[in-house]
């Protein structure tokens, strides 16, 4: 199994008290038997890289420059520091409307840039009442993962919509289901190679008390962390548990 990964997203967090964070995490001489990631607003980047930590940016656009206020390259995010960037997160999907041919191309830009991208997929509450989890799955990885992918520049997030922020996770078994799922489909596209090293993170109320059962699943090779990422001693402990 590859190495766990557990990345923090801080969303649009992290004023005061996110410097604190990361330095506790950094103080403490963090040297964990995982790798660590954390994703604050595209402000924070250049203050917090370079500081034993990777960080990482939430979204960037898919040209390289251009006319498009408000947006940022992912050459832009590399210069500042980020080794990575989330993209495809449902709060993007639902609040800029991103659709999956846009995440293949910022995608696209996070390779092009260097950086490795966390594509995050995930299916509604309507959807999996509805019976179409896997199907809602297997058309996100279709349209968000382009052909270029390997075991370096890429890593999957599978967050259930509904488990976002909410304290509801789905069972062990449910989890494992859609892992499995992710780890056969990757594997029917790019072959064994590249499909077995891609790290499958598990994201949606990921918290100190669920993190150690949900990495005891197989084919989960981390976590994206979103509230209990801005407290250290919580995130510190979900980095204890992998
Ligand atoms: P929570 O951990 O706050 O549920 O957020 C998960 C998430 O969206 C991480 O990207």
């Amino acid at each position: 199994a590859p190495r766990k990964l557990i990345a923090g997203n801080w969303k649009m967090h992290g004023r005061a008290s996110s410097l604190a964070v990361l330095e506790t995490l950094v103080d403490k001489h963090l040297d964990p038997a995982c790798d660590v990631l954390v994703c604050p607003p595209a402000t924070l980047i250049a203050r917090l890289a370079g500081r034993g930590v990777d960080i990482g940016g939430q979204d960037c656009h898919w040209e390289e420059l251009g006319a498009h206020t408000g947006d940022i390259a992912a050459e832009m995010l590399a210069d500042a520091g980020a080794k990575a960037v989330i993209l495809g997160h449902s709060e993007r999907r639902a609040d800029h409307g991103e659709t999956d041919a846009m995440v293949a191309r910022k995608t696209l830009a996070a390779w092009r840039a260097g950086l490795v991208a966390v594509v995050c997929v995930g299916e509604t509450e309507a959807e999996r009442d509805a019976g179409q989890t896997l199907a809602s799955i297997a058309a996100q990885l279709a349209g968000s993962i382009p052909e270029e992918a390997t075991a370096e520049n890429l890593v999957i997030a599978y967050e259930p919509v509904w488990a976002i922020g909410t304290g509801r996770t789905p069972t062990l078994a449910q989890i494992g289901e859609v892992h499995d799922f992710i780890r056969e489909s990757l594997e029917t596209r790019f072959g064994n190679g590249a499909a077995r090293g891609i790290r499958l993170l598990y994201g949606g109320s990921v918290k100190p008390g669920n993190a150690a059962e949900i990495f005891g699943v197989d084919n989960v090779d981390g976590a994206l962390v979103g509230g209990a990422s801005l407290k250290a001693e919580d995130f510190g402990a979900i980095i204890a548990a992998a």
